[in-house]
Formats: C-alpha cells, structure tokens, sequence
C-alpha cells in the first residue's frame, strides 16, 4: 500500500500555495482536485483582475478579517508581497488593493511552481479514512488513498461551480469536526421598494443597524441593493435578521442640518441625488409642505427603514461565512488540535473578511503556515 507524506485536497488558492511550497522539497505530495484545472475560482477573482492582498498594516488587516487575531503570528511571519515578487508576479497599488501588475487572474494561478507534485484532477473526495481513530487516508469516486498528513482547502460554499459546494464540511461533521453556523458573506440584497429605479447607482450612502455600519456606494438592482455598499452589510444581514436596517442617504449632515437646509431651499436635494432617485424620493414630500411632514419626509432619507430585506442565498456570496471552528485549530500549524496530523487552510476555515484582497490573504497566510508546518515535522 503505496503511503504519501501529504494529501492535499483541492488546488484552489490555498491549495496552490501548499503545493508551491512542498514542491520540490524530497516530500511525496498528491493533491486531489475534483475540477479539470487549478484555481477555478482565483481565476474569477477581482473581475478577472484578482485583487490579491490589501496593503493593509497588521492591525487594519486583523480587524477587517472575521476571527482575524487568529491570523496575527502568521500575519507577522510571512511577507505576501516578497513571495509574489520571487515568483515573478509584480503587484501594483490601487487604493491600499494589491493587484498583478499585468491585471490578469490567470498570471497569479501560473506563477505557482508545481512542476514536483502529482495532481490527480476530476477527482473528488468524498471520504476521509480512518483507522482506529487515526487518520490515515482519503476515498474518492474511484481510489483510496493512504497519507501521513491530509490538508483539507477545499474552500468554502458560495460559487459552486467554480468546485467549492462544502463536500467536505459534510465529511468533517460525520467526524465531529466542530464547524459554526455557515452564511453568505459578501453578498448582494433582496428588497423589493426599489425595484423601479434598476440600474441606478448613488455615491455615499450610509447603511447601519445598531451594531455594524458602512459608508459607501450603493447601486439599485432588479432583486434589490448592490454595489459595494450592500455587499459589504450583507454580512451582517445574514447574521442578524432579527435586526432593523436602515439607509441614510445623506449621511453628511445630521437631521437638523439637512432641516435646515430643506426649509431654506425645497430643491436643495436635487443638488446630491440622482435625477431618477429624487423624482423617486418626491413621492414622500408633499408640495407646502408643513415642518411637521418635513421632519417625516428627512427621517425616510435619512432612517429608510429596509423592511424584509434579506441576502441573495449562499451560492451568489463572494464568501463563506463560518467553517471549522478555530477552537479546535492550532494558529501556529493550522493542524486539528485532536486530530494532528489533519489541516485546515483557506475559506474552510471560520475566517473571511471583507472585499479588499483580505480572503486571499487569509488562503496565502494558513497555506504558508501548513506547508511549512508540515515541513517542519519531516525536518525534525
Ligand atoms: C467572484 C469572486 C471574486 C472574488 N474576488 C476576490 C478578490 O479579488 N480578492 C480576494 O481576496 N478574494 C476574492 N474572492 C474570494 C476568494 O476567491 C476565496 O476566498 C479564495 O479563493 C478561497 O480559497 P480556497 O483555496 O480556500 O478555496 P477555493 O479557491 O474555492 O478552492 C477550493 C478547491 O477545492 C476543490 N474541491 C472542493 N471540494 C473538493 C472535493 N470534495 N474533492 C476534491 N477537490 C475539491 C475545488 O474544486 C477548488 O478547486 C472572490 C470570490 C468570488 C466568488
């Protein structure tokens, strides 16, 4: 029975990382991927450009990261931006996104040297093996496989196509691998008030409820709200749906502020919304209107209640909320505290963070931390 050092499940971004980084190292390596290629989904990612980190300093990136202290050590060990630069991808800055300079996805899925690792593509594992409790292999369709160390990345569930449809989070339940409570993350609204002005797109709006807000842009859909700024709450939709959501559609100047203004100068909107979206929002200002019916009218522009909005399903997230549980994980290996010679690396993981190159970080920080952790253990 022929036993690898490693088996590594799934070559998607993380998957990509651990390979480049046993490649070549005396290791007997098998990655198992279910698709025809590598990192179907990095090539989707950043519209086709991939943003591939944030330039972020480490307590930015930590706070933009759910469960993002988990990622300090590694964070502080690891220079993302030096390893692409050694393997001839030079990065470019927009706006603290790190991007390939070449603004081609597929030069980031190219640049990783796997030459020394055998990928078995199309075939997908459906079974992890285990002997007397001790992990010893995997079952896909055809094969059983026999390893010393198995990497689970196999992603999260949003995107299903791309190969990431949480096979394997149903694999670690039946062997009671504690995971959280799974939701989209990244992701688009359903609300139906708006549906008329499809298309439209407003700068600077504030959306909030009473824990979390962001400030950004919002653009009106056929289902609902888009644009950065409802993808970025759509988090916080899924997690609290017992909450009320509001936008503030002029989120420069209080009510009393914009009150003012109002009383002074009817039109004095007109001036920061869109056509189409005033003429929308004069539904609700009667002409002579009285102070009492203005004070009404400011609090829908700047407290418009979303009643009923909730997130498009998992399958249209950018991200996975949820995953393996970090309490059974080691920060310092990414091995199951129980279980160790099983690792976790990427979106399988309870670890996501916003748009802004931070999900990629956190592929490229664990799938440097398990290689090398694992490295490690052949060394010593
Ligand atoms: C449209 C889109 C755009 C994005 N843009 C960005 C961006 O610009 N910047 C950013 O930071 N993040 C972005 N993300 C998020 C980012 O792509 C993911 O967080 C990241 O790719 C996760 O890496 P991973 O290796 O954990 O999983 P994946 O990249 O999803 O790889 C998992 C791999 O495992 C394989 N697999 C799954 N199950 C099995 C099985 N049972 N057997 C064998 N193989 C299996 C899959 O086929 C896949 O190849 C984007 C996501 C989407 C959907």
């Amino acid at each position: 029975m022929k036993q690898y050092d490693v088996i590594i499940i799934g070559l998607g971004s993380a998957g990509l990382m651990i390979a480049d980084r046993l490649n070549n190292n005396g290791l007997n390596v098998l990655v198992l991927e279910r698709n025809k290629r590598a990192g179907i989904k990095l090539l989707l990612t950043g519209n086709g450009r991939c943003n591939v980190m944030s330039n972020d300093n480490a307590e930015d990136f930590i706070n933009a990261v759910h469960n993002g202290r988990f990622l300090r050590s590694s964070y502080h060990k690891y220079n993302i931006k030096k390893f692409f630069d050694k393997h001839n991808l030079p990065l470019k800055l927009e706006n603290r996104r790190m991007y390939p300079a070449s603004e081609k996805a597929i030069d980031v899925v190219n640049c990783f040297k796997i030459d020394h690792i055998k990928v078995n593509y199309k075939e997908k594992v459906e079974d992890l093996i285990f002997n007397n409790e001790k992990l010893i292999g995997v079952k896909t369709q055809t094969n059983s496989y026999y390893g010393k160390n198995i990497v689970v990345c196999t992603g999260g569930k949003s995107y299903p196509k791309s190969g990431s449809d949480g096979t394997l989070h149903k694999i670690l339940k039946k062997y009671g691998i504690k995971q959280t409570k799974i939701y989209p993350s990244e992701v688009a609204l359903i609300f139906d008030d708006f549906i008329e002005l499809s298309g439209v797109a407003l700068q600077n709006v504030r959306m909030f409820h009473k824990k979390n807000e962001r400030i950004g842009d919002l653009l009106f859909t056929h289902k609902g709200l888009s644009g950065p700024l409802a993808i970025s709450m759509g988090e916080f939709v899924a997690r609290f749906p017992e909450d009320k959501f509001y936008l503030d559609f002029y989120p420069e100047l209080n009510e009393e502020q914009l009150f003012n203004k109002l009383w002074s100068d009817n039109k004095f909107l007109s001036k920061k919304l869109t056509k189409s979206f005033y003429n929308f929002m004069l539904r609700y200002f009667p002409e002579n209107i009285s102070k009492k019916e203005l004070r009404k009218f400011i609090s829908k522009i700047k407290r418009y209640e979303l009643i009923g909005v909730k997130t498009m399903p998992l399958e249209y997230a950018f991200t996975t909320a949820g995953g393996v549980d970090l309490k059974e994980v080691n920060p310092k290996s990414c091995s199951h505290k129980r279980i160790d010679n099983l690792y976790f690396a990427g979106e399988i993981l309870d670890l996501h963070g916003e748009i802004g190159g931070y999900n990629l970080m956190v592929a490229w920080l664990t799938g440097m931390t398990v290689a090398d952790s694992i490295k490690e253990k052949f060394n010593k």
